[in-house]
Order: structure tokens, then sequence, then C-alpha cells
């Protein structure tokens, strides 16, 4: 299966400065890989809230300036302007309310690393904190914010699978299939007779990785989720109520890009 699109790429933007590089891709890389594979990309670097790769606000003018720039010289609208929010609290706040831009895509995710506020204060999260399940705030954050995609669910801290895929059915968000972060088939299962719909994603650090899909592509194979049901996969339709229905005209742009150069 080739995808479409790959929504969750990290640039440069998403290091801790010089001392840590958590991403290794330019931009401009990103989105020229992602040129030669005919695909449309996602810079959608970690959100201020994250201690160590958050992307400090100042620097959001120059990053939509970089995937302009980027863009102009591909020719076409490849890349977006993404983001991969943090969970912040256990009320559901995310660091989408410490953006000074509005993407025009938005992942949220729990991470390691992200100073949480708690009702003791302020904690480093770590998995041996979150050790039970966590869903009511994933939920929570999914209906107070505009996120299209969840990413990978269930990853650093256990979700209950069912709650999640239900919320995210309801509120039209998309979980990620995501090619580091693997789901296991019961949960991908689970999720499916919820109702969600999903989207592959490489989750690039390095800009060789952009549209590397193998993995999810096989986990979404043997778990049968119809291509219909997994939004990058050309199959489908940009009509069915969920949040990420608004890049259908990029979509179709794209459509025919990839489909012009084979
Ligand atoms: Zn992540
Ligand atoms: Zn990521």
């Amino acid at each position: 299966m080739t995808v479409l699109f790959d929504l969750h790429t990290h640039s440069t933007y998403s290091s801790g400065g010089a001392l840590i590089r958590h991403a290794k891709g330019s931009v401009l890389q990103n989105v020229q890989t992602a040129a030669s594979k005919s695909i449309g990309v996602g810079i959608s670097d970690h959100g201020p809230g994250h201690s160590f790769f958050g992307l400090n606000p100042k620097k959001y003018a120059r990053l939509n300036s970089e995937i302009e720039a980027a863009n102009s010289a591909a020719g076409r609208r490849l890349a977006l302007l993404g983001v991969e929010a943090n969970l912040m609290d256990a009320d559901g706040r995310t660091d989408i309310d410490l953006l000074p831009v509005q993407p025009e895509i938005y992942l949220m995710g729990y991470h390691k690393g992200v100073r949480i506020s708690t009702k003791a204060g302020r904690a480093l999260l770590l998995p041996s904190l979150f050790a039970p399940k966590k869903s009511r705030e994933v939920m929570t954050a999914l209906e107070r914010y505009p996120i299209d995609v969840l990413t990978h669910p269930g990853a650093y801290v256990p979700v209950d699978m069912r709650r999640i895929a239900s919320a995210a059915y309801r509120l039209g968000v998309v979980l990620e299939l995501n090619d580091k972060h693997p789901l296991s088939g019961d949960d991908i299962r689970t999720a499916l007779a919820a109702g969600a719909h999903f989207v592959l994603s490489s989750d690039a650090h390095s800009p060789e990785n952009v549209g590397r899909v193998n993995r999810a592509v096989g986990e979404a194979k043997r778990a049968k989720v119809p291509k219909e049901k997994i939004v990058n996969s050309g199959a489908y339709k940009f009509d069915r109520g969920l949040r990420i229905d608004r890049l259908g005209d990029w979509v179709t742009e794209l459509t025919h890009f990839s489909t012009g150069q084979k």
C-alpha cells in the first residue's frame, strides 16, 4: 500500500538546542523526500509543552516560512504546518494553548518528558506515575481541542482502547497506526469495532524515514482494516464527518500529483 500523505514527521525544529538532537532532518529535506515519493507531508514538531524537544513558540513564524519556501521549491503544496501536541494535565489540557499560530493539522499524544500539572504541583511525566489507564484525560482533550489525530494511542501510557476509540469515532478524530509504536492486533480490532478511522504515519525523525509506514501497513493488513477506514490509503472519501475531512482539497491535489508521477 502506498500512502497519499504522511502527517507525522519531525524536523530539526523538534530539537532542544545544540545539545539534544532529537530529529535530524531540515524542513526542506523532509519535503524533498516527500516529493521524491510523490506524497504530502505534515511537519509536526513537538508542541511547546515538551521539556526537551518542544518547539519554542517564537520559532513558529520561521518554521512556517521554511515550509512555504520548501513548497515553492517543490512547485506545489506538499507540506502542511502541523503540531504534535502534548497532554499536559489531568483535566485534559494540552499545549495547543501555547501555540502562537493555528497549524493546518493537529496531532496530539501522550509523551514522556512533559511537565504535567497535578493537584500536588508540576511533575515530569514518567510512566510510573501513570501506570493506571489514562483514558478520561485523552477523551477530554479530544473534546476540548480541534485535534485531528491521536498519535500512538497507548504508547508510554496505557489506555482503554474501546473507550478511546468510541470517543474518537464520536468526535471525528482519527487514530494513528504509528510505524515506530505498534498497536496490537487486538487493539486495532477493538478500535475498528468501535467505528474508528485510522491514519498510517511514519513518525519520521530523519528525512529518509518520511513516508515509511511498512510496519504500520502490516499491522493494518493483519487486523483486516478496510482501506476505506484508512484516511491516507487513497480509498477513504473525505466526506465522512471526520475533522480531517477539511483536508479534502489538499488530498485531491496530492492525488493528481501522485497519479501524474506514476
Ligand atoms: Zn509522539
Ligand atoms: Zn512524533
